[in-house]
């Protein structure tokens, strides 16, 4: 079989494959070809005399089912991630809103839709996860307003005109501003109403990067963890004290401030040691106010050493391990001190009118 000839065999299965609803669920007519054409591909390339050893067959059905299998399982496994980054960083967001120099009135419902995917996934994530394109609550946050008015993983919010919208939208916050609110929620074909109690959080989204690299970001309004550090986290405190740390990035205005040097600098230095050490102190403090025990933390990092020698003697842009390790235990030293004399648990701010 000569390789045009291959091709134009594939194209026509290709086109009576895609005629069949049972493959309706492949994102398009054109991903369903290109997986064909790895299958052909293989044929085709070992003509070509590309690899010397006979590769094992395997057919495009067989394909196509490991495929959607693969892809549930990898589904299933986002939203266990999501779940628990979520039931962690919620605490952390609640009792810190006094610090907090944003927040916003929240009533305990983490909304999604399409939009929240990279395009490459969302048809998948429309089958496994229900997300549809319009705004649909993915989280019931446990003990919050949303919880106790009933409301469940499906329903929409309303805004006045009857339109689904975020649970963080603008629209959403105006509705809240004054407190107990009615808010519209629509369940399949039912629609009524559902009055909400607000309480104010920290105004900062937590998202979930699916990647195997241990790391987490904070952009100013957001804070990002991947699954890698999701999965190297040993217990809920280690992943609070992530997050807390992360969430001091934001207030504490590290990532402005940073552009800033970044400008005036002449991108020469940023300052990003002392921005890091002072994420540590800070997030020690939201992690306590959030009832998270923050006795392991020093041994978190040194945990970390173990994953990359080279930081525990030198680094550029963080401190290094035994710094933050040092830096922690004296850190909390502090608040335990504070505990101990019943005081404010708020961090020691040079200007201390904070
Ligand atoms: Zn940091």
């Amino acid at each position: 079989m000569t390789a045009v000839s291959s091709v134009l065999r594939v194209k026509a299965y290709i086109d009576r494959l895609y005629r069949d609803s049972h493959y309706a669920g492949m994102k398009t007519k054109r991903s369903l070809q290109r997986l064909l054409l790895c299958v052909a591909g293989g044929a085709v390339l070992a003509g070509c005399a590309s690899v010397a050893t006979r590769l094992p067959g395997i057919t495009l059905p067989a394909l196509v089912k490991e495929r959607a299998s693969q892809e549930q399982l990898a589904f299933a496994e986002m939203d266990r991630l999501h779940t628990r980054l979520w039931d962690v960083a919620y605490p952390v967001l609640r009792d810190n809103a006094e610090l907090c120099p944003k927040t916003r009135p929240d009533i305990g419902a983490v909304t999604y839709s399409l939009k929240t995917f990279p395009k490459d996934m969302r048809e998948a994530a429309a089958r496994e996860l229900g997300a549809k394109d319009t705004p649909t609550i993915r989280r019931i946050i446990k003990g919050g307003q949303a919880q106790k008015a009933g409301l469940k993983v499906g329903d929409a919010f309303l805004d006045v005109r009857g339109i689904p919208m975020t649970a963080t939208s603008k629209a959403m916050r105006a509705m809240l501003e004054d407190g107990p609110a009615k808010i519209a929620v629509r369940r399949g074909e039912n629609t009524f109403d559902v009055t909400l109690t607000p309480r104010e959080i920290c105004d900062y989204g937590v998202k979930l990067s699916m990647s195997s690299t241990v790391n987490a970001y904070a952009s100013g309004k957001t804070l990002i963890l991947t699954s890698g550090m999701m999965n190297f986290t040993q217990s809920d405190d280690e992943l609070a004290l992530i997050v807390a740390h992360e969430l001091a990035h934001n207030t504490m205005g590290h990532i402005r401030k940073i552009v800033g040097n970044m400008i005036l600098s002449g991108f020469a230095t940023r300052y990003t040691r002392e921005f890091e050490s002072e994420a540590d102190y800070v997030g020690l403090y939201y992690l306590v106010r959030a009832g998270y025990s923050p006795d392991k933390t020093p041994a978190f990092w040194q945990r970390m050493a173990l994953n990359g020698p080279r930081s525990v003697g030198r680094a550029k842009t963080h401190p290094t391990y035994p710094d933050r390790f040092l830096r922690l235990e004296a850190g909390l030293a502090e608040i335990k001190a504070k505990q101990a004399l019943g005081q404010p648990l708020k961090p020691n701010f040079i200007d201390a009118d904070k």
